[in-house]
């Protein structure tokens, strides 16, 4: 017989292993703050290692950003990675950003160079005065403190990429500036990353290589955003969502389908750590969470102190 499927061993009474973390946006109106904050109260529980928040270009994105990471700073027991890039922003402008940052107590950041302000795949220029790539950001957090970095991988690599070579080699330097995480671009076909992986470490990278976990909320917009981000979306995804557009119900059941055959592989394969870009959505992620084995930390019986992680207060029990 064969050697069981390590994914059958990820229950709750055994030794996990299995670590993940939740990537959110910074909501833009006062509903989507309420959805982002759902989100966060159900998935919180689930002790992720780090939630990280996105960073965009203009002025009141990034403004976003801040209060949300502040937000979950201040309002809960999580531990937020602010997400950082270089677009159009002085070095000076950007160092303030991390200076602040460092005050407030984050300890995370993931270090981008980010996309131009007319959007992804329009050709990037580094603005003049400012950090020209994510290495060179990496290295100007660690001048300023001592955070954790973590920074982005591409298993197709990056568009702007000449080879994936180049990929590793950019990947390489912000190690060597000091990162200790990369967190990779969403990818459909396991073997994508796997070959990648065989690559990295074939060039000496030893650092966790963390799979991007994107579950197919809404095909017509990962496609969009897959084909902006240099990723594939392979045929047979498209036939598994054929003819449902007028169908949520049973395209979130093949959602959590597809996202619970590519985890459960990636864990039988040894894959341990999953970043989940949770679109501020907290039901898919849940489920396939569950599925890895994990379960909300009881909370504390009334009246007790919350004395660890497994207690995690949550803005509804504060206020
Ligand atoms: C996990 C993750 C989180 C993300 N979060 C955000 C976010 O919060 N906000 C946001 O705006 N975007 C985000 N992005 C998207 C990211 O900003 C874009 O992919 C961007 O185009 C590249 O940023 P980077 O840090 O990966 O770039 P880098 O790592 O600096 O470069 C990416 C690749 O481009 C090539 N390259 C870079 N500079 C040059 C050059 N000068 N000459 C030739 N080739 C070059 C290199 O091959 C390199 O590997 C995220 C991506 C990932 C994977």
């Amino acid at each position: 017989m064969d050697a069981p499927r390590a994914s059958r061993f990820v229950a709750a009474d055994q030794p996990r292993g299995i670590a993940v973390s939740f990537e959110f946006f910074p909501p833009k109106t006062a509903e989507m703050e309420q959805t982002l904050w759902e989100a966060i109260e159900r998935l919180a529980p689930l002790q992720p290692n780090f939630v990280s928040v996105t960073y965009g270009a203009g002025g009141s994105t990034r403004e976003r950003t801040h209060a949300t990471v502040k937000r979950i700073l201040a309002e809960t027991m999580l531990t937020p990675a602010a997400h950082l890039t270089c677009v159009a922003a002085t070095r000076a402008e950007v160092d303030a950003v991390i200076g602040a940052y460092a005050q407030a107590g984050v300890r995370h950041i993931v270090a981008l160079r980010g996309d131009p302000t007319s959007g992804a795949g329009a050709k990037y220029a580094p603005h003049p005065g400012g950090y020209s790539n994510g290495a060179d950001l990496v290295a100007g957090i660690k001048r300023i403190a001592d955070l954790e970095v973590s920074v982005s991988a591409y298993p197709e690599k990056h568009p702007d990429s000449p080879s994936v070579g180049a990929d590793i080699d950019m990947l390489k330097a912000k190690i060597d500036a000091g990162a200790t995480r990369a967190m990779t671009q969403f990818f459909f076909e396991n073997d994508l990353y796997f070959r990648y992986l065989d690559r990295v470490r074939a060039a000496g990278i030893q650092i966790p290589i963390v799979p991007g976990i994107l579950p197919v909320q809404n095909f017509k917009t990962t496609k969009t955003f897959a084909a902006r981000a240099g990723a594939s979306v392979p045929s047979w995804l498209a036939d598994r969502f054929d003819g449902l557009d007028d169908d949520a119900s049973t395209r979130k059941l093949i959602a959590a389908a597809v996202a619970a055959e590519q985890v459960l592989d990636l864990v039988d394969h040894g894959v341990t750590e999953f970043h989940f870009y949770t679109m501020n959505r907290a039901d898919l992620v849940y489920a396939i969470c569950h599925l890895l084995g994990l379960r909300p930390a009881k909370q504390p019986e009334e009246g007790a102190a919350a004395t660890d992680r497994g207690a995690l207060p949550l803005p509804s029990e504060l206020s």
